[in-house]
């Protein structure tokens, strides 16, 4: 667990770090340390899990709960939010523990009574919870990493939820199959499989660099398991917010049979400025991957409102709407006009 330390480096103040760590979990996993190329501290995998003096500047706009998930949490466990679907969170441990995590004050091993894995009880609350309102079409099973509980409890919470008809959907968020990719064994992928509902694997990995051979077997198993996979991924300044780094990391998702589904907009947790990108930034990043690389590796650019109000698509806009006309704009930035339509709808 310590041996972050090993990639301190002279010029920066370890009992500073020190002093991150006592406040924000750390881990790095063998399979994520085997990819750091390098002592230098711009290392994409270095800078994403070994901890930096940065993260003890709060500023005032950071939240201790960024995306107000407590605002809209019946059960502990539990986030409702939107009226289809529900956050369920099993473990608040993770095998790694990302620098700008947004859930930073309430993942890790470390953390008070509170953020204790669910018992037995509470899930039965939750599930009561769920078999309730037959509004709930899906269930997202959130970080803490879910894949790193074992395959018992995860078969279990899978046959427990198929006993819900109207929940049809099992969607599994995780950084295992790319940052611990022995995890992802023959019981584990059944026990994703343990009931009738469909399971989704939405995979979150930032830069083209995580991709070992292992993590591209672990995703094989997966998909060749008939398990659609997806990503999301997180915008870093100095990580992967380059064209040529997003375009490297979008083509590698699809390569391995994982479809970018969202790139965040960093959250406004506790110490994590150093790596957020202005959203105009992020934008043009957009309009450059729209540009020249294939439809199958576009994410859509996606803000999680601070309060709790929900996620929303912040990507660049290509239609303007005037009073007299329409205007599209192609890949090129060259405008055209549009004409308007003969019927309003
Ligand atoms: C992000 C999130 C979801 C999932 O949103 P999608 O747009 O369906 O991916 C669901 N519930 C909560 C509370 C969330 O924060
Ligand atoms: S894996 Fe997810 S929940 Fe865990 S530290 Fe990283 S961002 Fe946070």
């Amino acid at each position: 667990m310590s041996s972050w330390k090993t990639y301190v480096s002279q010029t920066e103040s370890l009992p500073a770090l020190e002093q991150v760590a006592e406040r924000y979990a750390v881990s790095i996993t063998p399979a994520m340390e085997a990819c750091i190329a390098s002592e230098a501290p711009h290392d994409p995998i270095r800078q994403q899990f070994i901890p930096q003096a940065e993260e003890l500047i709060t500023h005032p706009d950071e939240l201790a709960d960024p995306i107000g998930d407590k605002l809209h949490s019946p059960l502990r466990g539990l986030v409702h939010r939107y009226p289809d679907r529900v956050l369920l969170t099993l473990t608040h441990t993770c095998p790694v523990y990302c620098r700008f995590c947004f859930r930073r004050e309430v993942v890790g091993p470390n953390s008070h009574g509170a953020h204790k894995p669910l018992t037995e009880a509470e899930l039965e609350a939750v599930c009561a919870y769920i078999a309730g309102d037959s509004n709930i079409w899906e269930v997202i099973f959130t970080g803490g990493d879910p894949l790193a509980l074992s395959p018992q409890r995860l078969g279990h919470a899978v046959e427990r939820l198929g006993t819900i008809a109207h929940v049809k959907i099992l969607r599994w968020h995780t950084r295992v199959p790319v940052v611990a990719p022995s995890l992802i064994t023959p019981t584990r992928i059944a026990a994703l499989r343990a009931s009738s509902k469909t399971p989704y694997v939405v995979i979150h990995s930032n830069h083209a660099k995580e991709w070992t051979d292992a993590a591209r077997q672990a995703c094989a198993d997966l998909a060749d398991a008939g398990i659609p996979l997806l990503a999301q991924s997180v915008l870093l300044r100095g990580i992967n917010d380059t064209p040529q780094a997003l375009e490297d990391l979008m083509r590698t998702l699809v390569e391995n049979r994982v479809k970018p589904y969202y790139l965040h907009q960093g959250d406004l947790a506790p110490g994590t400025a150093h790596f957020r990108t202005s959203i105009a930034h992020g934008q043009s990043l957009m309009k450059g991957l729209r540009g020249h690389v294939s439809g199958l590796c576009q994410p859509t650019y996606i803000l999680d409102i601070p309060g709790g109000h929900g996620k929303s698509p912040i990507g660049p806009e290509y239609l303007s709407m005037h009073a007299e006309r329409m205007e599209v704009e192609d890949f090129r930035g060259k405008k055209h006009p549009y004409p308007r339509p003969y019927k309003e709808r």
